[in-house]
């Protein structure tokens, strides 16, 4: 049967993943089911989506009901729980307002034409330039993958929107020397998700805010990936002692059903006006309903905190690692965003690992991705880093330059 599957889908889908030949049937909190009968513990969570595990039944149960009451009616009309989300989103953030799209990168584009026409609104049409950074990922349509760093993901696909100034990672004077009377923004993840993990150097956040309000620029924060409780706090600005401007959430805010959203300071969300911006699906009841559950529970039952405490000991266990494999270069991350950097591919350790029943990511080539869901245990963590440790074994004793 998997055999079978998967000839099809290679023969029948647009060939744009490489993917891994497991089919995968069900789910039950951090284990997944393939058809072959095989178990595995979740470490990737759907790419960060997942943050209250696969089928959780507080989470089936709300999409249920709502499915029975309404789905979708459009923004012609209000409708009760995007009204209550976003309500609960800004007394939960620094925000004011919130404009409810499907993806990270539709919030991304949101934020990027809010940008614009904020200073549009204010006289200053010639400020449209937004300074993005090397490594960064902001998303595959053609504004977000034009502010992305990644020549990879540019490739092929050029002309790229105009607009976007890149420069180098963590490094402030160089978004300084950037800035012209052309720039408008500075749009950044808070911590790199799919650039490998990648955490600024302390002050650097804060610094860039001071910047920016120097310049008078509007700051983004991406947490399409950090936020949503994966680094221990709801949205991983509140880190920092700072807050942004804007700020795009997407990926776990539904726990799986396509969400996205974009929330601002009130006086930078006004210059969105009625027909400014749209999104036919944006915010459905569905999808707003499931969230709402997911903000709940996220809160109420502990996971932000099982998140912070589990992530803390997750960290501990990796620095255990590298004291013992010298081809760790460095353990990174906050709560359960966690990277390892490697000397070495790490393609072979995921699929040694997917092998031992793990499910791993591994992200520019070399950097071990730990992206669970935030319900998981110390337990799971310990299989988890044992499979790792035989994993690394097994290549240093293949491999001597590894030993
Ligand atoms: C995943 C991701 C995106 C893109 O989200 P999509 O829902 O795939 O469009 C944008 N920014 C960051 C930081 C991400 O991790």
């Amino acid at each position: 049967m998997t055999n079978d599957l998967i000839e099809k889908a290679d023969r029948v889908m647009a060939a744009t993943y490489s993917r891994f030949p497991i089919l995968l049937t069900h789910g039950d909190g951090c284990t997944l089911y393939d058809a072959n009968g095989r178990t595995y513990t979740d470490f990737v969570a759907g790419i960060a989506v997942c943050n209250l595990g696969h089928a959780h039944p507080g989470i089936a149960q709300a999409i249920a009901d709502q499915a029975r009451r309404l789905v979708h009616v459009s923004n012609l009309y209000y409708t009760g729980p995007q009204t209550s989300l976003a309500e609960w989103l800004v007394e939960h953030s620094f925000a004011g307002r919130v404009f409810f799209c499907n993806s990270g990168a539709e919030a991304n584009e949101a934020a990027i034409k809010l940008s614009r026409k904020y200073f549009k609104d204010r006289g200053s049409p010639e400020r449209f330039r937004i300074i993005t950074m090397e490594g960064s990922f902001h998303g595959r349509t053609m504004a977000t993958l034009s502010a992305t760093g990644q020549a990879k993901i540019q490739k092929g696909f050029e002309p790229l929107v105009d607009g976007f100034e890149i420069v180098p990672f963590n490094d402030l004077e160089a978004v300084r020397d950037a800035i012209t009377g052309e720039t408008c923004a500075v749009m950044l993840e808070p911590i790199q998700g799919e650039g490998g993990v990648r955490c600024h150097a302390p002050g650097y956040l804060k610094g860039l805010r001071e910047l920016c309000d120097q310049e008078g620029l509007l700051l983004i924060f991406d947490e399409v990936q950090t936020g949503m409780g994966r680094t221990g706090r709801l949205f991983a600005y509140e880190h920092f002692s700072m807050t942004p401007d804007i700020m795009t959430l997407a990926k776990a805010l539904a726990n799986g059903l396509p969400m996205g959203a974009m929330l601002a300071k009130e006086e930078v969300a006004a210059s969105f006006t009625p027909g400014s911006h749209a999104s036919t699906f944006g915010g459905t009841p569905l999808v707003a309903a499931a969230a709402l559950r997911v903000v709940k529970v996220l809160v109420e039952e502990g996971v932000l905190r099982n998140c912070e405490r589990v992530g803390r000991y997750f960290r501990d266990r990796l620095l255990d690692l590298k004291s013992k494999h010298a081809f760790i270069r460095e353990v990174r991350g906050k709560g359960l965003l966690l990277g390892l950097d490697l000397a070495c591919d790490g393609t072979s350790i995921v699929k040694a690992c997917m092998e031992r029943g793990f499910l791993i990511n591994c992200t520019r080539d070399h950097i071990l991705r730990f992206i669970p869901p935030l319900i998981i245990r110390e337990a799971q963590i310990d299989s988890l880093i044992a499979c790792l440790d035989s994993v690394f074994e097994e290549m240093a004793a293949d491999n001597s330059s590894f030993a």
